[in-house]
């Protein structure tokens, strides 16, 4: 297929690639050209425009920072200029009801259109593992289906426009609640005498038991290998944890919904990003602790 990338940035880079390689004929724009650089060198075709990027292709994958900007891009660039008929994936992290507006608008020109953002990081993206969790009508997601699954290694329909996105949030506000309760308890044991593995060993087997620790844990030397054996670096960055919760927080005050504890994790973050860590490891809350 003819497929138009917009957005090759850290995740967006390294998914085109895996594009060219499933034998896709992948046009390239980004706003970067060091990005389009790379690009062109994981065999893409470079372009200087978005509405030339989109002429005459299949589908059009996007990879943006934020909603503001996918609804400008597909508001400005894709709508109305990819081929009637052409199928458009958001896989980008962004709000719901951004994502549905952009959906509505897409489908009410005749395309076909899926949120579609991704769990797993820079190095999933480069390794095709990512899991795709998307939102669409039934017939958008079997068209999706065949390009996500060149990118990822699930892909799973989680509902109506919009559910991809939701789905997203909503895993990611456990995952930083959790996250901050791990690190937490690990610090609350240490104090009270505990052997930090000694303590791992029971509660990974224990009803204590969660990702955030037995397959990420934040405490350097203890549980599988994670970014606190490395520093702190090469993981998922707080500042994109941070973007993650308040998605999650804008999404329950339209929802009407009472989350304390997602609240409170996005204050915690917001707190750490603000004193400068925002690069580091979401782990790395812990240090906050001491
Ligand atoms: P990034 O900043 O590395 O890449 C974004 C790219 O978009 C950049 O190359 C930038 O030049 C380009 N861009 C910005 N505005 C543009 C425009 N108007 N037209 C064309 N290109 C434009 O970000 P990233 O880490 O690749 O993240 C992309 C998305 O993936 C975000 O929504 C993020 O939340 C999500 N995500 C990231 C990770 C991660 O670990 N990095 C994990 C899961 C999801």
């Amino acid at each position: 297929m003819k497929i138009a990338f917009i957005g090759l940035g850290n995740m967006g880079g390294g998914m085109a690639a895996n594009l060219v390689k499933a034998g896709h004929d992948v046009h390239a724009f980004d706003l970067s050209a060091d990005a389009l650089t790379r690009a062109t060198d994981n065999g893409c075709t470079a372009f200087t425009e978005a509405k030339a990027a989109v002429a005459g292709v299949d589908a059009v994958v996007a990879m943006l920072p934020n909603g503001k900007i996918v609804d400008s891009v597909f508001g400005a660039d894709v709508i109305g200029h990819a081929p009637a008929g052409s199928l458009l994936l958001d896989c980008s992290t962004i709000d719901v009801d951004t994502a549905r507006a952009v959906t509505a608008a897409a489908e009410a020109a005749g395309y076909d259109m899926v949120d579609a953002p991704v769990s797993g990081g820079i190095a999933a993206a480069n390794g095709g593992t990512l899991t795709f969790m998307v939102g669409g009508s039934d017939a958008a997601f079997a068209r999706a289906e065949a390009i996500l699954s060149a990118m990822g290694k699930a892909v799973i329909h989680a509902g109506a426009s919009g559910a991809g996105q939701a789905a997203k949030i909503c895993n990611n506000m456990l995952l930083g609640a959790s996250m901050i309760a791990t690190a937490e308890t690990f610090k609350l044991a240490e104090k009270l005498g505990l052997d930090l593995q000694t303590f791992y060993d029971i509660s990974s087997k224990a009803s204590g038991q969660n990702w955030s620790m037995t397959s990420y844990c934040p405490v350097p030397g203890v549980g599988p290998q994670s970014p606190a054996d490395n520093g702190y670096t090469g993981g998922f960055a707080a500042a994109l944890m941070l973007k993650d919760l308040k998605l999650a927080m804008e999404a329950a005050a339209s929802a009407g919904a009472d989350v304390p504890m997602g609240q409170r994790a996005a204050e915690l973050y917001d707190a750490f990003a603000a004193a400068g860590s925002g690069g580091l490891d979401f782990s790395a809350i812990i240090r906050t602790l001491d």
